[in-house]
Order: structure tokens, then sequence, then C-alpha cells
């Protein structure tokens, strides 16, 4: 079973002034497709109280940064970045999706259930500062909603806490965040940062100190498909299982979804099915977190992702193939990066 929930205030508050793929739309789109197909949406009343939100954006991000966003409130409407807009009710929205988040890890945890946030502005790129890891932007991300459903699992005690990425863009907050720790295990696959935002978080990075591999990327070639994708799937039920996590965060993207808008990348239904299906095998608490996705990946990613969940047999097929010459060359470099890690033999 997954239980989802949203909030209307998602479909109206931290609208741009201007055009942009990250606005209150993409809530709109998602909650039509979900709903079209049968589930309900638990709907969560928006309070506009920042007391909670800040407390919970203190255990994450540094006070100056905290500080410099009550700032940019009194400035709105502004940009934090040429990626990133602030307007006046932002800080707000996204300070009640932070808490939002956090509860959703004490919600899962006590019903040992899984909770699907369907919520803006994403927050996987932003770090303890804002911009993290040598990114030029923030990507549209003012906090970061996995780090908070994270540091819950591990304030009610959880030992092992696994963030799954699937954003085609890398978690790169969420990475800085935890990347001195082994109790975090961060596996993030996305596009080949070399030249795709948010050009940081290649497979060389894999942690520091305690946390040294315990971060793992896992790269996609330019127009990769279906094939390569279920492949590191493969890889990634292994190293979870071999890591035992006793809760799992999900940044779940729906961007590099076939013709989504922002990827070159052609993943289909499939793809996001065999998440689904990993999920509901692993049988943990479970917080999933909308991250990205602008149009098609919002109605068939998520509607395939929640095929896999909960069981159906939905029947999808592997549509899309990486060209070869890419295909050998990426799973060699996430086979290289895994036998150096170690990860296999743990
Ligand atoms: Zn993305």
């Amino acid at each position: 079973m997954v239980t989802i929930v949203s909030s209307k205030a998602f479909m109206m508050m931290h609208k741009p002034w201007y055009e942009h793929p990250e606005n209150p739309e993409r809530m709109a789109m998602v909650i039509n497709a979900v709903e079209k197909v049968g589930y309900d949406v638990q709907w969560e009343e928006y309070v506009q109280d920042q007391d909670d939100g800040l407390k919970i954006a203190e255990k994450i991000h540094v006070k100056g940064y905290i500080d410099y966003l009550k700032r940019m409130q009194n400035k709105a409407p502004c940009e934090l970045d040429p990626d990133t807009y602030f307007v006046e009710d932002t800080l707000d929205l996204s300070l009640f999706a932070l808490k939002l988040s956090y509860e959703a890890s004490m919600r899962a945890r006590r019903s040992n259930d899984i909770y699907l946030v369907l919520l803006r502005p994403p927050g996987h790129h932003a770090g303890r500062a804002g911009k993290a890891m040598s990114a030029p932007t923030q990507g549209f991300c003012i906090l970061n909603n996995a780090a908070a459903a994270t540091i819950s699992f591990l304030e009610q005690g959880c030992r092992r806490i696994v963030v799954l990425d699937i954003d085609i863009h890398c978690g790169n907050g969420t990475e800085e965040i935890f990347y001195g720790r082994n109790d975090v295990l961060n596996i993030d696959i996305h596009r080949d940062p070399a030249y795709f935002y948010p050009f940081t978080c290649f497979p060389e990075q894999i942690g520091k100190s305690h946390g040294e591999g315990y971060v793992i990327n896992l790269l996609l070639p330019a127009r990769a498909g279906d094939d390569i994708f279920l492949e590191l799937i493969e890889v990634v039920e292994t190293i979870v299982t071999s890591y035992s996590p006793e809760a799992l965060v999900v940044s779940l993207g729906l961007d590099g979804y076939f013709g989504d808008g922002l990827s070159d990348t052609r993943l289909t239904g499939v793809s996001y099915y065999t998440v689904g299906s990993l999920i509901k095998r692993l049988r943990l608490p479970m917080v999933i977190l909308l991250e990205g996705g602008y149009s098609r990946g919002l109605e068939y990613g998520v509607n395939a992702f929640l095929d896999g969940i909960s069981g159906h047999k939905a029947g999808f097929k592997r549509k899309t193939v990486t060209p070869i010459l890419l295909l050998k060359e990426y799973l060699g470099i996430a086979r290289d990066i895994i036998r150096r890690i170690g990860w296999l033999e743990k």
C-alpha cells in the first residue's frame, strides 16, 4: 500500500512571474494523473506557520543560508540565481514542504508503510548553504526535502538509511549534506554530469572520511534507454540488499522520461515500473518525494511507478535502447566504481 499526500497549496503558491518549467501547473498535472487511475490523495491543510519548518531547516542548512532566505523574502520577487526564482510566498511553501517530508518519515516508520509526498519546489539540489558541490545554481530548489525525511528517520533511531535518487539530474545537495556519513547510503542514477546540469556528482565522488564508499553515482549516457536503466536498477538492488537499510528515502524525479522536456534520455514506463517493484520488494518504511518532472513524466512516469509499487501486472516492456557503444562504456563505468568501492563484496 502507498499513501499519497499533497496539499492544494502546491497547486497555487510559489508561482513564477515569467515562463518557467517549475510552476504550479506541474502539481495539477501529477495529481490529475494519479487520480485518473483511481488513487486517492490525502490532502494536508496548509498552515502558514514558519516555526516548525525553520526548526527542521536548521538541522539541514547553515544559519547564514536560512537568514539569506529570510532577507530574500523581503526582496521578492527576485531570482536566487538564473535558474531559481523566489516570490513572496516561496519560503513559506518551502518550509511547509520540508515539514511534510519530515512528518512523512514519522508516519512511515509508525505504520511500516510507504508515503509518497507530491510537493514542490523540489529540494535535492539544495545543499547546506544553497548551491552544492560546485554546481552553478540551485536548480529550482530552496530547501532539501529528502534530507528532512532522512534526518527524521535517523532521529527515530534508524541506523542505516538508503537515499535513492532517480531524478535525471543528480541530487548534489543531498549528497553534500550526508557526504561524510556511513549511516546514510546515497545512490544516485543520473545523466552524465560532464555535459549536463549540475555538472557534479561523478563516479569518483564516493563520500569522505566515515562516509567513503557511501555515495554511489551511477551515470546514464546521452539518449539512454530502458536497457541501461534496468541494468543499473539490478545493481542498486544488490547494493541495497547488502547494506540492509532500516528505511528508504526516494527522490522521485520523473524528468528522465522520454520527451519530458529537460533531458535527452528516453526512459519509458518499464523503467519507473521496475523501480516501483523494487521498492515493493524491499518492504521498508519509506518516504518518496517528488523532485523534477515537467510534462510526460508527471503523467506516464508516476503511474508506471505506482503500478510497480502496487504490484499491478501492468505489462510494460522495454521500448528504448541505448546506442550500443555508449551502453557498453557506461555499464563499464558503473562496474568499475562498484568494484572500487567494494560494495558487492561487502
Ligand atoms: Zn531533475
